[in-house]
């Protein structure tokens, strides 16, 4: 069903990530026929251009990142006639007047989004609410971060909230948007031969690991400021820590699927300063091979500070105190320049209660599911089967019942998440995207580990770039008799 008629602004069009992936999903919506007649984008930023150029500059970027079979010159065209350009100041108030002209508030709804930087949500929170360009009905999207702790993240919270209501606002944690993370909710509520099994009594621990093979992308002022427990951890992994972990919600709304998940954030064991040592592992990757190639490590990057102690790998165990998964560990791991891209979240079974095959394959009596994010999104479930052959006897095989999306659904094109955030977000919907409770309790988790490191905790341990990140990572999971998921 095609959306109701839209006005985008969109503060910020002239950005990396309003031209790497905002426009190219809106035109995704355009191709797929999801666009309401009639809908347009207004892009807002600071260079001087006129609509022309901003087109003109806009087709270059799709032709970019669009692949090129999903490339149609006629639709690229059709898009391009909604958008419009205009210069401003997002500090000049009496700027923002202008907007008004170009509103059609009768006949369409009013999408702002904000793709600058984040400190500058609450003036233009205030400077729309000055020019009064937005109603109660306008719904505003904010990217992360929100802050970089507890404190700052109630800041913009406080801003925004002065000018809009929670119910307008659509927080971003783009992890949300992609198809297997929706397809958790399915996968767990949607299939009662997982549910009675989703608990302490049958799972045995979970682990979590959002792997990057890129370092630093040239953005290393930006990242040594946030660190990767704040670009990662606080936001897209405690999301899929949630989903994993949460209890079943009563419907699908919003506020249902939202209050089971700060009910996971609520139950996560605080991390004290004694528990820091086998809790928490933080790395710096130093130089190495990132696909065959030698690379420089974190502190001989382009603009590095050599002395900066911030972490580009984080190892976690979780524990959640409640009555679901008391006693159940999540092992957690992110980082970057490790030896691949991907992410994937593993459930370990328990065994059966009695063993009665070859006691040398002990090891294998568990199930495993493998749900993958990247890549290759799908899932595969680990399940013991007798080998085949007469001479075989009774000896196990682990063998995976496979569902990779791409060959399952062949004639389906993932969307990328993006496309479905917007999606939503043009229907009003917004169990994708996250609440300011989510939000705060996150940031309350995280910065005490942070406030440890800081108290005088040990520096990050150091993992040539191309390996798992610090033995210490190892040491943290093997302790407690398990080992990190090898796909053999
Ligand atoms: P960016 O490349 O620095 O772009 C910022 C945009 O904001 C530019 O169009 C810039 O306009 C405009 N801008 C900044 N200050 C302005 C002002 N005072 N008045 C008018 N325009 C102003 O940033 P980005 O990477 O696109 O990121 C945008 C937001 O998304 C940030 O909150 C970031 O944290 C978040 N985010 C980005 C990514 C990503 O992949 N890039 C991923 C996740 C979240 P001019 O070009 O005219 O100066």
């Amino acid at each position: 069903k095609i959306a109701t008629r839209c006005d985008i602004m969109l503060f910020g069009a002239l950005g990396d990530l309003a031209q790497r992936k905002l426009f190219p999903a809106l035109y995704q919506l355009e191709r797929a026929g999801l666009l309401a007649d009639g809908s347009r984008i207004l892009g807002l930023a600071r260079r001087e251009l006129s609509s022309d150029e901003v087109r003109k500059e806009l087709r270059e970027r799709l032709k970019q990142y669009v692949k090129p079979e999903e490339f149609n010159p006629s639709v690229v065209e059709a898009f391009l006639q909604r958008v419009e350009y205009q210069v401003l100041d997002f500090n000049n108030e009496a700027g923002f007047g202008l907007l008004n002209s170009w509103r059609d508030e009768e006949n369409s709804e009013l999408i702002v989004y904000l793709a600058s930087p984040p400190a500058m949500y609450g003036v233009i929170a205030r400077n729309l609410r000055s020019a009064s360009c937005c109603t109660e009905k306008t719904r505003v999207v904010v990217e992360k971060p929100i802050g970089h702790d507890l404190e700052s993240s109630r800041v913009i919270n406080d801003e925004l909230g002065e000018v809009y209501k929670e119910s307008q606002l659509f927080r971003i944690d783009h992890y949300l948007g992609k198809e297997t993370v929706q397809n958790l909710i399915a996968l767990r509520f949607a299939n009662n031969l997982f549910a009675s099994q989703w608990d302490q009594n049958h799972i045995s621990h979970v682990e979590i690991t959002v792997a990057e093979s890129v370092g630093i992308e040239g953005r290393w002022g930006y990242f040594d400021k946030a660190g990767q427990i704040r670009d990662m951890i606080q936001n897209h992994m405690l999301q899929l820590l949630c989903l994993i972990a949460m209890d079943p919600p009563s419907d699908l709304s919003a506020d249902s699927i939202r209050d089971e998940k700060v009910k996971v954030l609520k139950a996560l064991r605080r991390i004290t300063p004694d528990m820091m040592e086998t809790y928490v592992v933080r790395g710096q990757y130093t130089a190495g091979t990132s696909t065959g190639k030698p690379v420089p490590g974190y502190l001989e990057e382009e603009g590095a500070n050599k002395r900066s102690e911030t972490e580009t790998f984080v190892a976690l165990k979780v524990e959640i105190d409640n009555w679901r998964w008391s006693g159940v560990p999540f092992y957690i791991r992110t980082g970057k320049r490790l030896p691949e891209k991907l992410s994937q979240i593993i459930i370990h079974f328990k065994p059966a209660p009695h063993y009665i095959f070859d006691p040398d394959q002990k090891h294998l009596a568990n199930n495993k599911l493998i749900i993958r994010l990247q890549p290759d999104e799908g899932m595969s479930l680990k399940i013991l089967t007798k080998d085949q052959g007469l001479h075989k006897g009774m000896r196990l095989r682990q063998g995976p019942l496979e569902l990779t999306f791409s060959e399952a659904f062949e004639s389906e094109r993932i969307p990328d998440a993006y496309e479905r955030l917007l999606w939503e977000i043009m229907k009003g919907n917004q169990y994708l995207f996250v609440r300011r409770d989510e939000v705060e309790h996150a940031w309350h988790w995280v910065d005490r580990i942070i406030q440890n490191w800081s108290d005088g905790g040990d520096p990050p341990k150091r993992y040539a770039a191309g390996t798992w990140g610090p033995v210490a990572s190892i040491a943290m999971i093997t302790r407690d008799g398990r080992s990190w998921y090898e796909d053999a």
